[in-house]
């Protein structure tokens, strides 16, 4: 086949399926209000949960890092690396309670990166079943022998554990601490326990809880903070800049070695160009803003509250869920597409979520709240959720 018919043939099958993806084209980033092929929607799914990304104050920050220069130039090790990203990796440390931090372009590029230099050919890594697709993509790529488990079952957890001692070499563990499609959150105090019993290394993916939850020491460091952990529990952290944080870029934050370590071997870190000057500026004046507002993380609290309370009444298909990430599930893609076609018509943006991104036979419909949301676009938001499920016969129980 020519590579322009096999390329059809692919296509063709993905819309057979009901799993084409469509590109939606906003015509700036949603506070909630985004306007989409010239109309405005209420958007519920962003991953903006503080309201960071069209903050004055971020903003007028990172306009003013860009006259550092528009781009870094060159990749970190080389002369990319400027006093700006210096600074965002002491103040992410400080704010995890890590002792150093590394800033990577993309969170997808810090799990693979990391993975890769942690582990290899000879050693273990073992992952949730649900993780996210760029630790899947680290666990495919070190050449370690990939151990899973269903999610979040710890006894699964320890049988690898297991099998990996059995094997021999290094183990790491890798999980994400708050579930991107289900918004749940990992057990991380019993994996932190059983990860010291079988002397494995637990990493945990935050790029949904940094900045969105914590402890109250560390109000911004995650749901590894919010379960108590220290460094020595989890000696690997890594967070994205792209969410809470309203921007774009990752951190791994941990031991000064590590992040040494990672300076040399993290191949995606060391062969990228340096992040923009100004998405550093802008990341720093974010951070900034999440520890001096803390009102943002608990006006993101009551909208969860309220949507579930609200959601449960309805008796809409809620999962088990105290993040921001809010999912209905409805089983079927027919079904999600046609539910979030009609929420758009009504004049909300909600994510439809089907396979590969989740697996098959749970897909769903991925509603995100944030601190910039009213209760009223929230009552607004199920009101439409309610018409539209019943119009398309979703049960309130997930098929
Ligand atoms: N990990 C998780 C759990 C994520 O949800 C995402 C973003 N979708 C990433 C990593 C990748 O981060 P980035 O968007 O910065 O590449």
């Amino acid at each position: 086949m020519t590579l322009a018919e096999t390329l059809r043939a692919r296509l063709q099958e993905r819309r057979e399926r009901n799993l084409y993806r469509q590109l939606k084209t906003l015509a700036a980033a949603p506070s909630p209000r985004a306007v989409v092929d010239g109309r405005e929607l209420l958007t519920f799914s962003s991953n903006d949960y503080l309201g960071l990304a069209t903050h004055p104050e971020v903003i007028a920050a990172q306009r003013e890092g860009a006259s550092l220069g528009a781009g870094a130039t060159a990749s970190h090790l080389v002369n990319g690396h400027l006093e700006i990203h210096a600074r965002l990796q002491e103040k992410i440390a400080e704010v995890t309670g890590r002792e150093a931090a590394l800033v990577f372009s993309s969170g997808y590029m810090a799990n693979i990166g990391t993975i890769c230099a942690l582990v290899g050919r000879g050693d273990n890594i073992i992952s949730d079943r649900l993780n996210h697709a760029s630790l899947i993509d680290g666990a495919r790529l070190c050449g370690a022998a990939s151990l899973r488990f269903a999610h979040s079952d710890l006894g699964g957890m320890e049988r690898q554990l297991q099998r990996a001692a059995q094997n021999g070499g290094n183990t790491l563990v890798a999980v994400d601490g708050v579930y991107s499609m289900d918004g749940d959150l990992a057990p991380l105090a019993e994996m932190a326990g059983l990860c010291r019993r079988y002397n494995a290394w637990l990493m945990v993916d935050e790029a949904h809880g940094f900045g969105a939850m914590g402890s109250s020491d560390l109000p911004l460091a995650g749901s590894v903070a919010a379960a108590g952990l220290d460094q020595d529990a989890v000696p690997v952290m890594m967070g994205t800049l792209g969410k809470a944080a309203g921007n774009a870029g990752a951190f791994v934050a941990g031991s000064r070695e590590l992040i040494d370590y990672l300076v040399q071997f993290a191949r995606p870190y060391v062969y990228t160009t340096g992040m923009p000057p100004a998405v550093a500026a802008g990341c720093l004046a974010a951070i900034d803003v999440m520890l001096r507002e803390p009102e943002r993380r608990e006006l993101l609290k009551c909208n969860i509250a309220f949507f579930r309370t609200r959601a449960g009444a309805l008796k809409l298909p809620l999962m088990e869920s105290a993040s921001a990430i809010q999912p209905l599930l409805l089983g079927c893609e027919k079904k999600v597409m046609a539910v979030a076609a009609e929420l758009q018509r009504l004049g909300f943006l909600v994510g439809a979520i089907r396979p590969p991104t989740v697996p098959a036979g749970t897909a769903r419909l991925r509603i995100t709240l944030t601190a910039n949301h009213t209760q009223a676009q929230i009552e607004a938001l199920l009101a439409a959720l309610d018409a539209s499920l019943r119009a398309f016969g979703a049960s309130a129980v997930p098929v």
